[in-house]
Formats: C-alpha cells, sequence, structure tokens
C-alpha cells in the first residue's frame, strides 16, 4: 500500500495530507511532528497574546479531525532520513517506512544566544506566545522598558505588542534599514518615523552583546537598561537531516518547479521549501502563509501522478500600529534589475522589475496597491505595458545595480 509520509504537522504539511486523503482514501498518510499540537495558526498567535482571539480559535485542527480523516499525527522529531532504503528514523529510535515523502519542516527560529535567559522571548510557536502572553499580561501598561532586535515581520509583532503596553522600546538593527531585502532607504525612514511616534528609539549598525535580564551591552559599547528583551531575527531552514540524505539544500530545501527535490519521490513545502518560481522565472524562498498552504495542496496533486508546474503570486500582509506593511511575490530588492518607486508621502511602494517584468513589490501603508500589483506580476506582462497602464502616475525611475 502506498504511505505518504510528511516530515511537519503545519498548515503545508497538514494541508497535503488533506489534499491527499481526497484524491486517494485507501493509503495510508502520516504526520511526523515535532510539535505536539494539532494543526494551528502562526499568523493568529499575535492576536491571541492580546486576547483579541481567544486560545482554542489559534487551533484550526481537532485532534478528532485526524482520526477522521485516517491521518496518523506521530509526535516525533526526525533525525535522518535513508533515501535508499527511503526510511525516515526518528530521535526516540522509530523507523517510518515511505513511498512517497514530503518535507514541510518550516523553519527553525534563530535564538538568541542569551536564550536561557528568562526575559528573553522569540515568537514562533504556540509556547513562545503562552510565554509572551503571561509576560505581557502580568506587567501594566507605562512599567517597563523593552529591548527589540531585528527590522522583519516578527520583530514588527513585537514592536506592536511592546507599543501597545506603552512600554518605552529599543530596538537594534544590525543594519542600516528595516525589511533589508524588501525596502529602500526612503520606505524605512518612513517606517522609522512611524515607529518613533509610538515611543520605539531605533539604534542602527547596532548589535547586542550580552543581556543578563537587566542590562543589554551592545558591541559598539552602549548599555541599556531593558525589562525584556525580544528577538524576531529570522529561521533557518537548512535542515542537516535533510542534506546529510543527499538532498539539495540551499536556502531551504531545493525542488523544481514540480516541488520535486533532487532525490525521487522526496518532495518540500511551504517555508522550508526552495522552488523553482515561473511566474517569476527564478529559484526563490518565501516564507508566507499563503504560500506554504497552497503548495501543499499542489504538492498532492503532484505525488498522485497530476504533474503540474506550481505557479502562483503570494503576499505577506501584516498590519502594524496601524499600518500594513507588504511583500508581493519576488519582492526581494537584490535580484530587482529596476526599481519603480510610488511615494505618497505617508506610505511608498516599490514595484521590482527584472527581465522587463514586474516580479515583486513591497507595499508600505497602501495595501490597496496588493491586488492591482499581484495581477500585474501574475499576468507577466512587459515593462512596457506596465508604463501604459501607468500613464496618470508620476513614477521615478531608478537603476539600482
Ligand atoms: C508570529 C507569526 C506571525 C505570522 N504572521 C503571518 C502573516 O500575517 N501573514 C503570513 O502570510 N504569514 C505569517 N507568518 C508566517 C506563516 O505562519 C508561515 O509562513 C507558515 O506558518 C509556514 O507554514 P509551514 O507549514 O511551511 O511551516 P511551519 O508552520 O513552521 O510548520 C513546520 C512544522 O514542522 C516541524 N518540524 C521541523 N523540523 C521537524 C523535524 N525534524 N521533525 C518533526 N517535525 C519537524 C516544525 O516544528 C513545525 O511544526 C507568521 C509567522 C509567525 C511565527
Amino acid at each position: 500500500m502506498t504511505h505518504y509520509l510528511i516530515i511537519g504537522g503545519g498548515i503545508a504539511g497538514t494541508t497535503a495530507a488533506e489534499q491527499l486523503r481526497k484524491l486517494d482514501s485507501t493509503s495510508e498518510i502520516t504526520i511526523l511532528s515535532n510539535e505536539n499540537h494539532p494543526l494551528y495558526s502562526r499568523v493568529l498567535l499575535p492576536h491571541y497574546i492580546t486576547g483579541k482571539t481567544p486560545r482554542e480559535r489559534v487551533f484550526l485542527k481537532k485532534p478528532e479531525w485526524y482520526l477522521d480523516q485516517n491521518i496518523h499525527l506521530a509526535i516525533q522529531e526526525v533525525q535522518s532520513i535513508n533515501v535508499y532504503a527511503k526510511t525516515v528514523l526518528t530521535a526516540s529510535g522509530a523507523v517510518y517506512s515511505y513511498s512517497k515523502l514530503l518535507i514541510a519542516g518550516g523553519g527553525i527560529t534563530r535564538h538568541l544566544p542569551w536564550n536561557g535567559e528568562e526575559r528573553v522571548y522569540h515568537l514562533q510557536t504556540i509556547e513562545d506566545a503562552d510565554r509572551t502572553k503571561d509576560f505581557l499580561d502580568q506587567h501594566a501598561p507605562n512599567s517597563l522598558k523593552a529591548g527589540l532586535i531585528g527590522g522583519g515581520f516578527i520583530a514588527m509583532e513585537f514592536a506592536e505588542l511592546f507599543a501597545n503596553k506603552h512600554w518605552d522600546t529599543h530596538l537594534f538593527l544590525r543594519g542600516e534599514t528595516f525589511f533589508s531585502q524588501t525596502f529602500d532607504q526612503a520606505s524605512s525612514d518612513l517606517l522609522e518615523e512611524h515607529l518613533a511616534s509610538h515611543n520605539i528609539t531605533v539604534h542602527k549598525h547596532t548589535s547586542l552583546a550580552s543581556y543578563d535580564g537587566k542590562m543589554a551591552k551592545t558591541v559598539e559599547g552602549g548599555a541599556f537598561a531593558i525589562d525584556i528583551l525580544a528577538a524576531g531575527v529570522g529561521i533557518s531552514s537548512q535542515f542537516s537531516w535533510a542534506s546529510d540524505a543527499g538532498i539539495q539544500v540551499g536556502t531551504g530545501v531545493r525542488t523544481n518547479e514540480f516541488l520535486e527535490t533532487n532525490i525521487p519521490d522526496v518532495y518540500a513545502v511551504g517555508d522550508c521549501a526552495e522552488y523553482r518560481d515561473m511566474v517569476v522565472d527564478r529559484q526563490i524562498h518565501i516564507g508566507n502563509w499563503m504560500n506554504a498552504q497552497m503548495q501543499g495542496r499542489h504538492v498532492a496533486l503532484v505525488m498522485t501522478g497530476d504533474r503540474k508546474p506550481y505557479e502562483l503570486v503570494t503576499s505577506y500582509a501584516t498590519h502594524v500600529l496601524g499600518i500594513d506593511i507588504v511583500a508581493v511575490g519576488d519582492a526581494s530588492i537584490a535580484y530587482a534589475e529596476q526599481i519603480i518607486a510610488r511615494d505618497y508621502g505617508d506610505g511608498r511602494t516599490l514595484l521590482f522589475i527584472r527581465s522587463d517584468r514586474l516580479v515583486g513589490a513591497s507595499v508600505l501603508k497602501h495595501n490597496t496597491d496588493r491586488a492591482p500589483i499581484t495581477a500585474m506580476i501574475k499576468s507577466k506582462q512587459s515593462l512596457i505595458e506596465l508604463y501604459q497602464s501607468l500613464t496618470d502616475v508620476t513614477i521615478d525611475l531608478r537603476e539600482i545595480h
């Protein structure tokens, strides 16, 4: 009997399992997850922390769902894969054999070296959210000073949580800009102004050297009295258990446009996958909910024999202290040949152009830009056509390379 084995019970792995069951009612389906929970929404974790969403509503599946679907959810930590024997070994010593293996392991949060310190916080799992919520609920507004490391989406979630408590916050940026892969200086400056209006002081080119629960010291020689330190410094999907098995790993587990790895019958999806994107025509690695879900759905088709390329334009959108921040498609400055900037004064949209086509964008504030941008990327239209469709708009075209 065919056995579909899935590593990771997040949205990508669970959606794949659900879709596999729809397509194949008799095969065996097993999810190996190192989190002892049914599927839950990471997107809702900040809302749970603030109390807007009750804890039980963060869970998207109930334990009974897995039984109803005849999907076996095994709480196991994958340790190694043998692609010749087609087996997976877990930390508890269990061995699972597979006919087809899907890697949907998401990413491992990069932790600060002072993680043992009880006042250091990260935000990836529901346990992280429980811990953060406990701390925030126990301390009154206006009572503390917070420290924050990072300039991306997770750091912005913490910025909002601290600002809601009216805690003075020191934000430490290793470089010069927020969202360094997708914002230019002007977008970053606008965001910095916005954060400053919520008592968040930004320290650029600053790295923390130590934190003892009371005092944070920087490599550059600064010292800050801080009651809580949070970090959003990214995730890594360079799983050694995949690369050790001979599965190609770049920034993530590498796949082609069919979400197949270099090893037969091994696939990868979601935050952990570095895949060939047919819309923007390059190998990309993006982490957002919609991409993880839709890749999970798509790979089930490929795994059951309907081998079509994955083609979708996705985005990561978040709302921070009253403004929207959105990354659409291939929102990578480093891979853009040109940028078209639309400056709204209070917001800014950057369009990334490569090979005479719109491939991605970053949006600060004017979220209404997102839908037309998504449509334009999807259409694969040339820059000339794009200019024609923007004739009523003042644009500022700059070469960046
Ligand atoms: C706080 C927060 C807010 C977010 N907000 C947004 C948002 O507003 N919009 C948006 O688009 N995206 C958002 N995201 C990102 C989004 O949640 C992710 O893109 C999405 O959850 C990725 O799903 P996934 O299934 O690929 O990976 P994951 O959800 O990370 O699931 C992978 C699972 O695999 C498990 N695993 C890893 N290694 C092993 C192993 N060796 N053995 C067994 N299991 C293993 C992991 O523990 C995890 O449970 C947010 C993320 C966070 C943390």
